[in-house]
Formats: C-alpha cells, structure tokens, sequence
C-alpha cells in the first residue's frame, strides 16, 4: 500500500541576529535547526526529532564552524595559552609571543 507519508528534514532559523560568515564574510549567518517532522502528502504534522541548532549562512548556503567547537585543545593553565611555534605558554593578553614572536591568535 502506498502512502505519501515520510519523514522530512525542515529547515528552521531559531536565532533572530545573523553574525559574521567566515567564509564569505557577509553577516548572514544565522542559528539555524533541522528538525524532522513526520510528513503525510508533503505537509508536515508533526516533529519527530529535533535538531540541535548550528549556524548557517545564507549567503553561501553552508554550515558555519563555530570557534567553540575547535577540536584545537586549550591549555588547561587559566588564562595562559601555548604559542603554536614554540609551545610555550603565553598570556592571553600578548599580541605576539614573547619567545620567538609568533603571532598568537
Ligand atoms: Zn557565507
Ligand atoms: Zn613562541
């Protein structure tokens, strides 16, 4: 038997400010949810999984790498962090590494 049933991922914005693409560089990246919704001739009736939310611009169509979700370690001493050249701790407020003179990020 044939049902025009299924399940379909729908797109939601759920944050209401865009931020900063950095991919493209427009602010049009918004916090954005793919919630699957049990659908019956295409019209969705209900959710059936709710997505957890990521950014995604609509500028280029593409999901956002959010900093926060760097696999990038930090270090575990407070405030300090490691200068990616040399490995020696730096104080978060220092522009360049005060041992070989690294940039810091
Ligand atoms: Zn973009
Ligand atoms: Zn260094």
């Amino acid at each position: 038997m044939f049902l025009i049933a299924g399940v379909q991922p729908k797109t939601r914005r759920v944050g209401e400010y865009p931020q900063r693409c950095p991919a493209c560089g427009l602010i049009r990246a918004y916090t954005t949810r793919v919630d699957h919704y049990l659908s019956l001739f295409f019209i969705p009736l209900f959710r059936v999984k709710q997505g957890n939310p990521f950014l995604l611009c609509e500028g280029c169509r593409r999901p956002v790498d959010e900093p926060q979700d760097s696999p990038q370690k930090k270090p575990a001493a407070g405030a300090s962090r490691t200068c990616v050249a040399c490995k020696r701790p730096v104080d978060e407020s220092f522009k360049y590494c005060p041992h070989c003179g690294q940039r810091t990020k």
